[in-house]
């Protein structure tokens, strides 16, 4: 998926469970998705969000 920050980098999310870091994938019934932890760039732009049901929810910066 591309950054949704708009600074167009591609995200490379590993769903292999026997690497880490990984993430699971729920497929929900009415078709959307849900990535679990978190996302969060430790390079580049630092983007941090939550990727549920399909919608990007930004984390703010505390
Ligand atoms: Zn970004």
């Amino acid at each position: 998926m591309l950054c949704p920050c708009g600074c167009r980098r591609v995200l490379h999310m590993n769903l292999l469970a026997d690497e880490r870091p990984c993430w699971r994938l729920t497929r929900h019934d009415d078709g959307t998705t849900t990535l679990h932890p978190s996302v969060w760039r430790t390079t580049g732009c630092g983007s941090h969000f939550w990727f549920r049901r399909g919608r990007v929810e930004w984390c703010r910066p505390q």
